[in-house]
């Protein structure tokens, strides 16, 4: 098992992480926001070759699929005995602690999840290859399956990434402030406004005033006024969900009217030629 970082001497978060392939963890999570996590004690990451638990001289990890057909499937033994022998080390929850899949099959992940993963002091991360894992890991170990996305990856190493740096963010103290991570898209159910930095003129393309006039007032309405038109230009499906007020709804139902009508969705490319 190779450990990334220390716990520290405040409440600190533990992912472990099963893969093949451990070497893939050391770039992402030696960089950025992650590294420093990570040596601020506030997260603890173990990652875990799920080879080191096979007992046979050439440490199989995979085998045919019964029934025939194209590719390996991962064992089931290694992968239940590594699980089993990161559990003593937990030392509260054990009971409610989230084993996590990654497989293209999981529910979708999302911003919800994230914060709700970010609530948990352990979680474990199980990495698929080949043809995914024997399906008794998925009915009688996992507790949960995510998926980053209705596409198929060669490994679930990328899709763990894609977790562990989402919920990290979240952690308390992670983020310098609080309220760049209220502000980030899809944090209050819109996506974030346009951000500008300096020159306040470049190439002729200027800042908005409004930005440039130092009142925060105005900067905070124009922003929330932006972060709703730009999802009701880009998510639409979101502004629904969204918590508005009465007077953001009217404005939702004004720029609902000046909006281009997209084509019936039954109109093919043959017949509008
Ligand atoms: N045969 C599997 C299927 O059709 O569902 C796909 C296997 S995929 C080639 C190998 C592994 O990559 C999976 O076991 C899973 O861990 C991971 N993976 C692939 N796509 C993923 C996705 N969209 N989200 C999360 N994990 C994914």
């Amino acid at each position: 098992m190779r450990t990334l970082g220390i716990a520290g001497r405040i409440r600190s978060v533990q992912i472990d992480i099963l893969t093949l392939f451990p070497q893939m963890f050391q770039s992402p999570f030696s960089t950025g926001i992650l590294n420093r996590a990570i040596d601020q004690g506030l997260v603890r990451i173990n990652i875990h070759n799920i080879r080191d638990c096979t007992h046979d001289k050439h440490h199989i990890v995979d085998d045919y699929t019964y029934g025939g057909g194209a590719g390996m499937v991962l064992k089931p033994e290694p992968i239940f005995e590594t699980v089993e022998s990161i559990k003593p080390d937990i030392k509260e929850g054990v009971d409610i602690l989230p084993i996590i899949l990654l497989t293209p099959q999981g529910r979708p992940f999302s911003q919800e999840i994230a914060n709700e993963l970010s609530s948990y002091r352990y979680m474990i991360l199980i990495c698929g290859r080949y043809e995914g894992v024997d399906e008794r890991v998925r009915e009688h170990l996992v507790t949960d399956e995510i998926s980053i996305g209705d596409y198929v990856l060669s490994g679930g190493d990328l899709a763990a990434m894609v977790v562990v740096d989402a919920v990290v963010r979240l952690l308390p103290g992670v983020l310098g402030s609080k309220a760049s991570s209220m502000d980030d898209s899809y944090a209050a159910g819109l996506l974030e406004y346009p951000q500008y930095t300096r020159p306040a003129v470049f190439r002729g393309w200027s800042v908005p005033q409004v930005l440039l006039l130092g009142n925060h007032a105005q900067i905070t309405n124009w922003r929330r006024e932006q972060a709703i038109k730009r999802t009701l230009e880009r998510r639409p499906e979101l502004i629904d969900k969204a918590s508005l007020s009465l007077g953001e709804r009217q404005l939702v139902d004004g720029l609902r009217n000046c909006l281009p009508t997209p084509p019936p969705s039954n109109l093919s490319l043959t017949n509008t030629i």
